[in-house]
């Protein structure tokens, strides 16, 4: 068999970062119906390249066959909408922008981010491949393209609606599978002196938090400033700043401008790739042993769950998260060590975790059944969810958080 090709600079993809085994996409969620029917199952195999270092998965999944009808809408997260404000106003001010400017947003999903620039008098575009959103958009009065980006899309939009002073891809760069393209396409969308905005995930957190658990089929490419820098490179862009964001585990926002217009990249930037230097992310040997950590993290959780059976103590989960089923699938926990879990969202609930065909409850279940110990699966989500959870203290229960280290409390 042919070994995969590094999606960034076309070498084979011989050298493993962490092998998750197979699991099926982390949100297809499955109906009573559809348990005796068969799932597929697709690696979660993370490659990292000799030659150029982008850490990645192989696209196992099309893109199209993911983002084509997309479920998830951004304005149903309030602090996703607060968050995306906040980068409108500080854009703004940053790069001038007025009622002359254009802003483009990749992924713009319903618009949650476009209408503050909109409501700030500065005309605005979104391109959103998913149908059913872009739709949503439209009807909030934000111009939306239906169009998955690539540089032939990109410079089709630009010649038809003019060049962005500022392009926004926010946390949609690691979720396309043609990345190079896809860095064409935000080139062409940009004025020569625009600026470009991507956010990211931070490979740096990854690693020294254990975030394995994000992990999952969608995720193409886990970036560090260092490969984010040479993806941009591809496309003639240079990155010029950089924020350390907290979203999302820890990401970094990236601010970037063609290469003949860029200033002197800025302290920030060299900041982090220090850091990143520091923990050996410029050589491929300083990527090795984090398949080991998650090795320990999966013994520590397995050991528990069995040792709770063995003492007869009952083990439920709280929540449903995409991440909760790359660890449980990982694992290979199944109800027997998990007897059900519990969602707020009442999509979720009735429904079956995909894989591991644990049950999802209303979190009333839990006060009927009194289990000794939660299992929190959106364990970032942990001190909300504890706050949450201060009734199951009456009959006794503990709570317990599988990463960055298990902790029973
Ligand atoms: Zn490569």
């Amino acid at each position: 068999m042919n070994a995969p090709k590094c999606r960034l600079c076309g070498d084979d993809l011989t050298q493993t970062f962490v092998d998750l085994g197979t699991s099926p996409p982390c949100e297809s969620y499955l109906d009573a119906d559809q348990l005796d029917r068969g799932e597929t199952f697709y690696p979660l195999h993370v490659r990292i390249c000799s030659s150029c270092l982008l850490v990645q998965l192989p696209a196992y999944l099309a893109g199209e066959d993911i983002f084509s009808h997309y479920a998830y809408f951004s304005s149903y997260s309030e602090s996703w909408v607060a968050h995306a404000k906040r980068y409108v106003d500080a854009a703004v001010a940053r790069l001038d922008l007025d009622e002359t400017s254009l802003v483009v947003e990749v992924a713009s999903n319903d618009g949650y981010l476009l209408q503050h620039v909109r409501d700030l008098g500065i005309r605005c575009l979104g391109i959103e491949p998913a149908a059913n959103i872009a739709e949503v958009a439209r009807a909030k009065g934000i111009d939306t393209v239906c169009e998955f980006l690539g540089e032939a899309t990109g410079t089709e939009v630009s010649a038809a609606h003019g060049k962005a002073d500022l392009v926004a891809a926010n946390n949609v760069f690691a979720h396309v599978p043609d990345i190079v393209d896809f860095a064409r396409g935000l080139r062409a969308l940009l004025k020569d002196d625009g600026t470009l905005t991507i956010e990211i995930p931070h490979l740096l957190r990854l690693i020294e938090d254990r975030l394995y658990d994000t992990i999952y089929h969608e995720h193409y490419s886990y970036l560090s400033l260092i490969t984010t820098q040479r993806v941009l490179a591809e496309a003639g862009l240079t990155v010029v700043d950089v924020e350390e964001l907290t979203t999302h585990g820890g990401s970094l926002r990236t601010w970037s401008m063609p290469t003949e217009s860029a200033p002197e990249p800025s302290a920030r930037v060299a900041k982090v790739l220090a850091d990143e230097r520091r923990a050996g992310l410029d050589t491929v040997e300083g990527h090795a042993g984090f398949a080991q950590v998650v090795s320990a993290a999966r013994d520590d959780l397995v050991d528990f769950l069995i040792q709770a059976r063995r003492e007869g103590a009952t083990v439920a989960g709280y929540g449903a998260p995409g991440k909760g089923n790359t660890l449980l699938n990982h694992a290979g926990v199944r109800e027997d060590l998990l007897a059900y879990t519990v969602d707020r969202s009442t999509f979720k609930q009735g429904m079956f975790l995909p894989g591991t065909h644990i049950p999802i409850h209303a979190p009333e279940k839990l006060a009927e059944t009194k289990p000794d110990y939660i299992l929190i699966l959106p364990w970032n989500l942990r001190e909300e969810i504890t706050a949450q959870l201060a009734y199951t203290r009456e009959w006794g229960a503990r709570l317990l958080v599988p990463l960055p280290r298990l902790e029973v409390y």
